[in-house]
């Protein structure tokens, strides 16, 4: 027997216009590439997006294009997550920061008919145009007044001329909910970036879960900083989440320094900030040194990679709870956080940081499993380690027009690439990525928790393990460390520094000093360019 419920599709369009409808005063405040702060409200967002997704529909955008955006975190961005997905076509976040061939390629993959970009990205598309043979019109996001006065761009438009002859009419279609809404691709190290095809029904359940209170914990009391950006994982459904609780939205726009967000934080009451450690590093420097409060930020969200325990420590001093995330691309991208248990309010706060220092739990709707080598299941004990797989409705299926990628298991699980551990109360924690692992004698090694330990060293600014070949273990491990400016320690010293932290045979055979470590666009460590860099190293005599 059927339900006798309404069918209501999951569907983007619905989530602003919810906010429309219910918080149309609150406020969405961007800082724009052009300068100054813009600020207006959820119903002032809605009224464009109509007008946008009109604009666009004259450009002939339908439910077979694809519209690609290389910009910041802004209004306008916003606006065209809203449009592009609401009308039926794909919305394809390019990230700016990969290389421009990267851009050339993933743009060409998508085959974008329309490309929309901030004006920092002018000269990069003047000189990638020409191999941009889909794309038939390049919009400008911004106004007249900062068009380019001669570009070699061809068919440049300008999106708010374009917006401004339009009226606000717009009725969004009522779309399958399976229908594809936007694009976003990997930023791998190694072989062609592999797109993932996200849809109205696996965003809309993902924003839903994701602000539930032990996950972000978005209301519509709250102030929300995505410092991640839009051209990363749709900024961690940021855009969404917000939108579906009525949330105030603050978008940085390009200013990504300490300073900058800092003032935006202080300025607009900030609640929540979420991004990648490397921000928020940054970010507690500049407040140490100028003696600034976080006053008003209660939650800051960390993923990307491993929170440092000193940044936890860190913002519990500014009265700030950091929750750990953990995610990919391919999970659109919210797999766990670190919230504690009821269980947990009474223990000690060696406990609570243990549980914050994991990648955290699974949201509902996201179940994980761990396989060794040979792909048997392993136990959830907190102490067998091996190969993190996920299923959930906003995982991906296949990767975007590549079925040369072998990444599900047989039974229909996913592969992270990630390896772990999941105790009995399902906190996970990340021991390495797949590839990163360092073999020891048969064994392996984590690199994350020998990075993980070394940046407590006071003298220590960031730190990478890598496996270096070794005649008798196979490989070994090796710390590639840049230290903080100014500061000084010995080999030795450091090498010292993991007694009694580790099992003995985990501890680093040798340090060697840098002056600074390779990261990927998206700010992660590129260990396939130190184990190039290292492949001639000799480990020293004796170890
Ligand atoms: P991306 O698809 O670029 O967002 O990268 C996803 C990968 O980032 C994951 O598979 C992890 O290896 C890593 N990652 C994400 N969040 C965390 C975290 N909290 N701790 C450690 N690694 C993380």
């Amino acid at each position: 027997m059927l339900g006798q419920m309404m069918d209501a599709p999951l569907l983007i369009s619905e989530l602003l216009r919810h906010a429309e409808r219910y918080h149309g005063d609150t406020e969405i405040v961007s800082r724009t590439v052009e300068g100054p702060i813009h600020r207006y409200a959820y119903r002032d967002a809605a009224r464009r997006a109509r007008q946008l997704a009109q604009a666009l529909t004259r450009l002939d955008v339908d439910r077979n294009s694809t519209v690609a955006t290389l910009a910041w975190n802004g209004h306008r961005h916003y606006e065209l997550y809203y449009a592009i997905s609401g009308l039926g076509a794909v919305c394809h976040t390019v990230n700016p920061r990969l290389f421009a061939d990267q851009i050339r390629y993933i743009v060409n993959h998508g085959e974008a008919s329309v490309l929309c970009f901030d004006l920092s990205f002018l000269p990069l598309l003047e000189q990638l145009a020409p191999l941009l043979p889909a794309v038939r019109h390049f919009v400008l996001l911004s106004d007249r007044a900062h068009l380019p006065p001669d570009t070699s761009l061809p068919e440049l438009l300008c999106y708010e001329e374009l917006l401004a002859a339009e009226d606000d009419d717009y009725v969004w279609p009522r779309l399958d909910e399976q229908t594809a809404s936007s694009l976003c691709y990997t930023s791998g190290t190694t072989g062609a970036p592999k797109g993932v095809l996200y849809s109205h029904r696996s965003t809309v359940l993902h924003a839903l879960s994701s602000s539930l209170p032990d996950a972000f914990g978005v209301s519509a009391d709250s102030a929300i900083l995505p410092v991640v950006p839009m051209f990363h994982v749709n900024a961690w459904g940021f855009p969404y989440s917000a939108t579906l609780n009525g949330a105030k939205l603050v978008l940085p726009g390009p200013k990504l320094d300490a300073a900058s967000l800092y003032e935006l934080i202080a300025g607009e009451e900030v609640t929540v900030a979420a991004g990648v450690p490397t921000v928020w590093l940054a970010l507690l420097q500049h407040c140490a040194q100028h003696g600034l409060p976080l006053n008003t930020l209660e939650q800051v969200i960390v993923g990307g990679s491993a929170v440092p325990e000193a940044m936890i420590e860190q913002f519990a001093r500014h009265g700030a709870e950091v929750r750990q995330l953990w995610g990919m691309t391919e999970l659109s991208p919210v797999g766990t956080t670190s919230s504690p248990k009821f269980k947990h309010r009474h223990a000690d706060d060696a406990t609570r940081r243990r549980l914050q220092l994991t990648q955290g739990r699974p949201i509902f709707g996201v179940a994980l499993r761990l396989v060794d080598a040979a792909g048997q299941e392993l136990p959830q004990d907190g102490v067998a380690f091996g190969r993190l797989q996920v299923q959930s409705g906003w995982a991906l299926s296949r990767y975007f027009r590549r079925d040369d990628c072998a990444s599900h298991s047989d039974d229909g699980w996913f592969d992270t690439g990630d390896v772990a551990t999941i105790d009995a109360d399902g906190y996970m924690k990340i021991t390495d990525r797949t590839k990163d692992v360092i073999k020891s004698g048969g064994e392996w090694i984590s690199s994350i928790e020998l990075e993980n330990i070394l940046i407590g060293h006071p003298a220590v600014a960031e730190a990478a393990a890598i496996g270096v070949a070794h005649p008798k273990w196979d490989e070994r491990p090796l710390m590639v460390v840049v230290l903080k400016p100014g500061a000084s320690a010995s080999r030795e010293e450091l090498l010292a520094f993991y007694q009694g932290k580790v099992a003995k045979w985990w501890t680093p055979d040798d340090v060697v000093i840098v002056d600074e470590l390779p990261h990927t666009a998206t700010g992660k460590l590129q260990k396939m360019a130190l184990r190039e860099r290292f492949s001639t190293y000799r480990w020293p005599e004796g170890a």
